[in-house]
């Protein structure tokens, strides 16, 4: 498998809206849109730093996994995720070396990438992303 670089590292906010300005005002990155994934109830911001993002997720649901996440854990860093050359690829190399996989097959993320995650039991605590652009 071959990783192309750090993507983004996913932040966990209550509000993007409110949360934006840190990273735009505050730190003086570009804010590069919202977009939402309806079957993830999560709404995305993006705020690009050299190659790889910042991407600030908030549930728009109360229900929906990142709500429920921030309830246990509150706001912060979720996830890390790593762009591959070949998600299916590597997702094939990863099973077959015994790494616990939460999507065996990869979604659709922001942006029309494809994405999938491993499981934090198999990454010595980080729930790690990968993804194909
Ligand atoms: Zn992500």
């Amino acid at each position: 498998m071959k990783i192309r670089k750090l993507d983004h590292i996913g932040v966990t906010v209550n509000s993007i809206d409110e949360a934006k300005t840190f990273w735009t005002d505050v730190l003086g990155l570009p804010f590069e849109g919202d977009e939402t994934v309806a079957d993830q109830k999560v709404r995305t911001g993006f705020f690009p730093v050299g190659q790889s993002e910042v991407e600030l997720l908030e549930s728009t649901d109360p229900d929906g996994p990142i709500a429920k996440y921030i309830e246990k854990k509150g706001q912060g860093i979720q996830h890390v995720a790593f762009q591959v050359e070949d998600i299916d690829q590597a997702l094939a190399e990863l099973k077959e070396k015994g790494v616990r996989l939460i999507d065996e097959t990869p979604r659709r993320g922001a942006g029309g990438a494809k994405i999938a995650f491993l499981h934090p039991k198999s990454t010595h605590g980080i729930l790690v992303e990968l993804c194909e652009r």
